[in-house]
């Protein structure tokens, strides 16, 4: 039986580099008391979600004391109660090579489970202000491929556009996103998909996971250009939104190339899609990826959050360096930053009714903590300063 920690944030996850995502999670997404085990359906007041299992090699030494410790403990209770561990016992003790943790997220009925409907009053005003505070911050876009082809007829969405937007609406109830792979994906793979998921939760507010079984890629169409190429419709899409969970926004990713199989063949590939009206979207790493692990994940990164926020009502933005400016290609989102502008912050801030501050700094703490709690070296000198500069105007 594995420990099982309650936890409130899926930030509190905090293992050294020695714990590894456990390869056999079946109780993924179980509903637990504060001892992990599964509660029944009468089940009153709080209880938690199993989202995170982790492990670790037990060194020959520790299977050697955690052995000896069980034959005293038994020797002792054997004296006083006449009980005897058993030999199976004894030997597991010996044997097992692994030490499990499960993680299970709090849900507190007692909690508010979705936003406010009516906004607290003065944060109307007390947003918009904080924008024209970080906004001097803001640098100007310079024109891209994008703005002058299919981007052209863009125009600025602002905050009060936003609120009013229909996606923001529909989706600014889900409280969870989910993250599951399609296909198989290699190690250096799944751990830019954790880091990934891990940023999308500091951005965004939700309580992000991935989940611990792949889907297949194999039911949809497939064309050959001349590699494999998936089609997004037909039915991969259909299928994440037939699995996706109650509650939740749902990314697939894959590390193949994907196409959209309703253009035929005018459009040789896409980078993925977003569906804000079933809050499913679906992500290739197949054009991003690179030998650089920091090029790589830094691209992943940026896709993730534009196109999730996206997916949560945020338009394009045609003013500022922002993650939200529209690119026509890899090397036009090479230019684009990480960390959004003022405004778009603002709409992000607004979904989980924080203050914009709060926003730049959940971003800055996962840019400076990031090496470590990953353990690897990644350049993001450049954004802390921004987002320090950004800070600094709201303080
Ligand atoms: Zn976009
Ligand atoms: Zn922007």
């Amino acid at each position: 039986m594995s420990h099982f920690k309650p936890i409130q944030d899926l930030n509190e996850i905090n293992l050294s580099a020695v714990w590894t995502d456990a390869t056999k999670f079946d109780s993924y997404d179980r509903k637990v008391d504060e001892k992990g085990k599964e509660i029944s359906v009468n089940h009153q007041g709080r209880y938690y979600r199993l989202m995170a299992k982790k492990e670790r090699d037990y060194s020959p030494w520790e299977r050697l004391v955690r052995g000896l410790l069980g034959i005293i403990a038994g020797m002792i209770a054997a004296g006083s109660l006449g009980y005897l561990l058993s030999f199976k016992t004894v030997t597991k003790l010996f044997t097992q090579q692994k030490e499990h943790i499960r993680f299970g997220l709090l849900i507190d009925p007692a909690l508010p489970q979705k936003e406010a409907p009516e906004e607290a009053p003065g944060e109307k005003a007390s947003l918009t202000q904080q924008i024209a505070q970080a906004k001097e911050v803001d640098q100007v876009a310079p024109t891209n491929g994008w703005k002058q082809g299919l981007g052209r007829n863009e125009t600025e969405q602002t905050l009060e556009a936003f609120k009013a937007n229909e996606h923001t609406q529909r989706n600014s109830s889900l409280r969870f996103l989910k993250i599951v792979i399609l296909g198989d994906l290699s190690p250096q793979e799944m751990k830019i998909i954790h880091i990934v998921s891990d940023y999308l939760q500091a951005v965004h507010g939700l309580n992000t996971s991935v989940a611990p079984k792949p889907l297949s890629l194999y039911n949809t169409c497939i064309r050959h250009n001349p590699h494999p190429q998936y089609a997004i419709e037909n039915n991969l899409l259909k299928i994440l939104h037939e699995t996706a969970p109650e509650e939740s926004f749902y990314l697939g990713f894959t590390n193949q190339d994907l196409y959209p199989y309703l253009e035929g063949d005018t459009v040789n590939f896409v980078f993925g899609v977003g569906n804000p009206n079933t809050a499913c979207g679906l992500f290739s790493t197949y054009r991003l990826k690179t030998d650089n692990f920091e090029q790589t994940l830094k691209r992943l990164m940026k896709l993730a959050t534009h196109e999730f926020a996206h997916m949560r009502g945020v338009a394009h933005c045609t003013e500022h360096k922002c993650n939200m400016q529209g690119t026509n290609s890899v090397q036009e989102s090479d230019q684009v930053p990480l960390t959004f502008c003022a405004e778009d912050m603002a709409k992000i801030c607004h979904l989980n009714q924080w203050n914009l501050k709060k926003g730049y700094e959940r971003q800055l703490y996962f840019f400076e903590n990031f090496f470590q709690r990953y353990q690897q070296q990644v350049d993001f000198s450049q954004e802390i300063a921004h987002l320090k500069k950004k800070i600094s105007k709201l303080s």
